[in-house]
């Protein structure tokens, strides 16, 4: 028997009674600190407690002066107990005066204590306070001390975060650091303003039991407990499956190592030899390494820190016989999701009218998760680092998608200001549904094609709700991203046969498969390469590999029995590739007719013009294909050699420069000469000005995001394309600079009344 052990044990059965009873939250505090000064044979014992203007306040003390009790406070830069907030780790010192961040409070009578043993009041790694024990001889706290201190700072940890210390701080202070207003940057993902309250992806598991009774059950219960989560993980390995975040392989190994860890198992029993539950004690170890981690910088360490999280997570869960993640029926009204990561399936389960928007710590905007939500339309912001630790579910935030901020508990006249913002939002929305069914034909008569791209099923509603007039590009990679596994021959024709149902009569345009660079499939071996944007991608692949091509137009001519056939083929460099891919398509046609089948009504085949050196051979190009759409996205890319998924260059160079427009304008001008039509699929064609430059350029068809079509359509509608020819053209033959031509061409859309 651990002798030195039995003492936090008694003390946390004593405190777990004082807990209970139904006196004030003050007068339970005041007999907590009793306990624990007595308990460790202590002449002093007090709570301090982080409030949301960054200080700490004295709210408990026996043997501290007790008027200082809610008038002393301190900077989180000051002190002891500052530092121990601060760095969120224990501090134990024999002789306290010494150390250079004692810092005197008179009020206190503190400075007859030599001995100083003080821990952090955890909160998902962060200091919400600190518990403090002095000693009026010099003596040194022993390490099971310590340990028992941590363990009884989980009690105070608890009585915080449940809010029940709120009324207690001293007026003005804003409350406890649990209400503290949070400004949060990270990236936007999916424009729009979401006000709402926070529900995790993954609840935490709320422990009810923190002492317990009989340790050696609690032991056995750790022990089962693990054993099951290193039995579900073989699982989960075993079957190739992925698990509802996503995790991939290397996570799931990392997941496994962990688990047979046998430093973190042996902490784990230490904990409950202090005497916590098994729950407590995953809860306790867990909150000390993500305070210790929290504060890495290394990137390595951080990652694993995540992983570590997840494992506890899911032990927790485990012990307490809860789910894993939040079941997708129990989304209260006006959730805002806060979540590490997500697979794309998951999301999809949610009820899309109950969700006002999606926090991700990780996963930016290339994720999966990030692309769904994009297709549902629901205001995301990605890599909002630490966002989980910071929340608690039930705070009010407020996400702007746009901009990439995340306000966590925020202050009413900010909430009155975003709720504004998204009401005139909404007023905007209405006004672009208002022209759903009008024709996109400009002041002086010049019709506009306005299509939509999409890459879901959950994309082609828009159809209806923006008035599109068919899908211009859909990428077919992204319905493959969120599969669970490759889609097999007769999985993919169904997927496009819905597809086609559903537009009707309005025409989609199928690209095939763009994967590569940084459109990794899930369950396809990735590819290391140096130079992934110039790599092995897209039609390289299909042809190289034309198994996976050749399946594709296979289901595509199956699924378009009867009916009219549109596919594209993306990132093809010279004429020959088109021909192969052709060729390719071609003997796919045939071998239906050759078994007797009938195939479509009639096949339109086009090639995506987005590598420059496809613009040195247009008039081959023309003369061969059925049609050709721009995608100014990875055009840019190639034309100013910059990466487009790099933040330092990717807006480095501007579309409007004449260069680029130069390059465009010779396409409608060639297509017209050849009788093919052209259009736009890239992003620049659905932002105003850009749109503005294209037109006047001589473009007519744009396929684009589905928010933008109503600006798009309203824009067409309020201008004279004739004068806008007149204005881009004059100003290319000058030779002049984007900055200027921007200028120009918005003092033209003010001119039309048009507000950007
Ligand atoms: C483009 O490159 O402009 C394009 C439309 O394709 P993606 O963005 O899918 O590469
Ligand atoms: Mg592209």
């Amino acid at each position: 028997m651990r002798g030195g052990l039995v003492g936090p044990r008694v003390l946390l059965r004593r405190l777990r009674e004082v807990m209970s009873e139904h006196a004030s939250a003050q007068a339970r505090l005041d007999k907590i600190v009793v306990l624990i000064a007595s308990n460790m044979v202590a002449e002093v014992c007090s709570v301090y407690v982080a409030r949301a203007d960054n200080t700490l306040e004295l709210y408990a003390t026996e043997g501290l002066k007790r008027e200082a009790v809610h008038l002393t406070t301190m900077r989180m830069d000051e002190g002891l107990v500052g530092l121990i907030a601060r760095e969120a780790q224990p501090l134990s010192l024999s002789d306290a005066q010494s150390h250079p961040a004692f810092s005197y409070k008179p009020e206190t009578g503190e400075e007859i204590y030599a001995s100083f043993l003080g821990v952090p009041i955890l909160r998902g790694g962060n200091a919400i306070g600190v518990l403090v024990v002095q000693n009026r001889a010099a003596r040194t706290y022993s390490e099971e001390e310590v340990e028992a201190l941590q363990t009884t700072a989980m009690v105070l940890a608890e009585m915080i975060a449940g809010g029940e210390l709120e009324a207690l701080a001293r007026p003005g202070s804003g409350g406890t650091a649990m209400r503290r207003v949070l400004t949060l940057s990270g990236q936007g993902i999916a424009d729009g303003v979401g006000l709402g309250h926070v529900v995790l992806h993954e609840p935490r598991v709320e422990i009810k039991n923190l002492v317990a009774d009989d340790p050696e059950r609690e032991l056995q219960r750790l022990a089962a407990g693990l054993e099951q989560l290193r039995a579900s993980i073989d699982d989960l390995m075993d079957s190739g499956a992925l698990i509802p975040a996503g995790e991939t392989r290397d996570v799931l190994e990392t997941f496994r190592m962990f688990a047979r860890d046998r430093g973190w198992v042996h902490r784990l029993q230490e904990a409950i030899h202090t005497g916590l539950t098994a729950e407590a004690a995953v809860e306790r170890v867990q909150s000390d390494i993500r305070a210790r981690l929290l504060r890495q910088t290394d990137p390595y360490l951080r990652e694993r820190l995540h992983d570590l999280d997840d494992l506890a997570n899911r032990l927790l869960h485990q012990l307490t016989g809860t789910a894993f993640t939040l079941a997708a029926d129990k989304l209260p009204e006006n959730a805002i999701l806060v979540a590490r990561t997500m697979g794309p399936a998951a999301l999809l389960e949610y009820q899309r009218l109950k969700l006002r928007g999606l926090v991700l710590e990780e996963g930016g905007a290339t994720s999966h998760v990030a692309i769904v939500a994009r297709a549902l339309g629901i205001p995301t912001v990605g890599k909002v680092e630490g966002v989980i630790g910071l929340v608690e579910p039930g705070d009010a935030i407020i996400i702007d998608g746009g901009t990439g901020e995340v306000h966590v508990r925020p202050p009413v006249d900010l909430q009155s200001a975003y709720a504004e913002k998204a009401r005139l939002r909404a007023r905007r929305q209405e006004q672009y549904r208002a022209l759903r069914d009008r024709p996109a034909l400009s002041k002086d008569g010049v019709p506009v094609e306005i299509q939509m791209n999409a890459g879901l099923l959950v994309d082609l509603p828009n159809l209806d709700e923006t008035g599109a007039t068919g899908v211009g590009l859909f990428r077919t990679e992204i319905l493959f991203m969120v599969a669970p596994s490759l889609p097999r021959a007769q999985a993919q024709e169904a997927l496009y046969r819905t597809i086609i149902d559903i537009a009707g009569r309005r025409p989609v345009t199928f690209r095939t498969l763009d994967i590569g660079g940084d459109k990794v499939l899930p369950y396809l071996r990735k590819i290391d390469e140096e130079n992934p944007a110039l790599g092995w991608r897209a039609v390289r692949i299909g042809l190289d590999r034309p198994a996976l091509l050749r399946t594709q137009f296979r289901a595509l001519l199956g699924a378009a029995r009867e009916r009219e056939l549109r596919v594209m083929l993306p990132m093809v460099a010279t004429f020959e590739e088109f021909e192969a891919a052709r060729a390719m398509f071609l003997r796919e046609r045939e071998r239906l007719r050759r078994l007797g089948q009938s195939g479509p009504k009639q096949v339109h085949l086009g090639v995506m013009l987005e590598v420059p050196s496809l613009l040195f051979d247009l008039e081959r190009v023309f003369d061969q294909v059925d049609f050709v759409s721009i995608g100014t996205n990875d055009l840019l890319q190639f034309m100013f050699a910059v990466d487009r998924e790099n933040p330092r260059v990717a807006t480095r160079f501007d579309p409007l420069h004449p260069s680029f427009l130069k390059a465009l304008a010779r396409v409608p001008a060639i297509a017209t000469e050849k009788g093919k039509p052209v259009s736009i699929c890239g992003e620049m064609a659905g932002k105003p000005i850009e749109a503005l430059a294209l037109l006047g350029l001589g473009f007519r068809a744009f396929s684009i995001s589905p928010s933008n079509i109503g600006p798009i359509k309203a824009l067409v509608r309020a201008v004279d394309i004739g004068a806008l020819e007149a204005l881009v053209w004059s100003r290319l033959e000058r030779g002049s600079d984007p900055a200027r031509l921007r200028a120009d061409l918005a003092e033209f859309a003010a001119a039309h009344d048009l507000a950007f």
